[in-house]
């Protein structure tokens, strides 16, 4: 079978920014050095390409999470150009590809079951799949976004007046164009690449299955570190609809703090989140699903593997209760349908369950770490 043909332009853009990369800018810094003003400068140039392509290509536009006023989407479209990583448009083609068929070798853009190079950055060295792209039949609804095709129209332009427009403009302002170039124009941009080209590549293989292992996603807290909170990658995978990836308020997720903060100012809106009992359901289950497989080779393993489900399903039977106690009593509240007497033995007996709920998942955890 013949390969397909090589994209040289990509080969000689990830190549070239690479080398100045790796050569040129530590030779200037220890030659020539680089002032508080440029690193500053390059940092928010670093943050402003990586949110446009999570805040904007990833959570608004390839999987529509929340909506975004005009102004917003504009600047993820110029700074989405900036990056360089193609328009919003193809981005969200592949991108939508990949979630419906991850792990397809055949289909998938950037299956990771292809090895490590060819999903960080291999696929895009060689025209794998050309004819996906003649009517982007999959973002349908983006086409009608006129600045995801306004930036698709004019893609090629943006990416010059961005990529040399602003570290041109800066070094001319700072007084050193070169170092600028460097810092804010090379090394900017290829952290930016390979930062986000890590989603695709390494959250495909380091860090922990903690909701499903129907594909290789995972979820890692240092990759969400470099990456504005896309490490939460097994999450993501399983429940793509929730404008978070790290769910919990201590997970560092700046895409998502971004995108609620927005809010408060009006410019994002409809903020999608799952249901929590779902998520709470999909994390036990995958607890049980370890357990179970561990215990396989125990001496006791059929005694203490019916114990293991048994506990399990009176803890689901708890989690429903509980759950929709809340949801009752949330929908109470809202709607103000009840008296202060009813809302507070509501609110009691909301409590007593949740009390019930967290010591029996206790005990339960406690027991699938014991029986392995
Ligand atoms: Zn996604
Ligand atoms: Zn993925």
């Amino acid at each position: 079978m013949t390969k397909p043909r090589v994209l040289w332009l990509n080969v000689f853009v990830f190549l070239i920014t690479f080398l100045f990369a790796a050569i040129a800018v530590p030779y200037r810094a220890i030659t020539h050095g680089f002032d508080s003003a440029e690193i500053i400068a390059a940092v928010i140039c670093f943050c402003y390409c990586g949110m446009s392509i999570t805040a904007g290509y990833h959570r608004l536009w390839s999987h529509k999470t929340y909506q975004a006023h005009w102004s917003l989407r504009s600047l993820f479209a110029i700074g989405g150009a900036f990056a360089l990583q193609n328009s919003a448009l193809h981005w969200s083609s592949d991108h939508r590809i990949h979630h419906k068929h991850v792990d397809n070798n055949d289909v998938d853009p950037y299956s990771a079951k292809r090895g490590f190079w060819f999903s960080h950055i291999g696929w895009m060295l060689r025209d794998y799949q050309p004819e996906r792209y003649n009517n982007y039949d999959n973002v349908r609804d983006l086409q009608k976004d006129k600045i995801v095709m306004w930036q698709h129209k004019h893609y090629l332009l943006l990416t010059v007046l961005t990529n040399f427009g602003i570290p041109l403009a800066f070094g001319l302002w700072h007084g050193d164009v070169i170092s600028s170039l460097l810092l804010l124009g090379v090394l900017r941009l290829v952290l930016s690449h390979h930062t986000t080209f890590f989603i695709n590549s390494l959250a495909h293989i380091w860090g922990k299955q903690t909701y499903t292992d129907k594909n290789t996603a995972r979820d890692n807290g240092i990759l969400a570190f470099f990456t504005f909170g896309e490490g939460y990658h097994n999450y993501h995978h399983i429940f793509e609809n929730d404008y978070r990836n790290g769910i919990r308020w201590w997970q560092f997720d700046p895409t998502k703090w971004l995108i609620k903060g927005c809010e408060y100012l009006k410019l994002t809106s409809k903020l999608r989140t799952s249901p929590e009992d779902k998520i709470e359901k999909a994390k036990l289950a995958m607890i049980l699903k370890r357990s179970q497989s561990k215990l396989a080779y125990h001496p006791n393993a059929d005694e203490l593997m019916a114990k293991l489900q048994q506990d399990y399903d009176a803890l689901i039977v708890k989690l429903n209760e509980f759950y929709a106690a809340k949801k009752q009593m949330l929908m109470n509240k809202s709607n103000e349908l009840v008296s202060e007497v009813e809302s507070s033995e509501l609110v009691k007996h909301y409590q007593e369950l949740k009390e019930k709920f967290i010591e029996q998942k206790k005990n339960w955890q406690l027991l699938a770490a014991q029986t392995v």
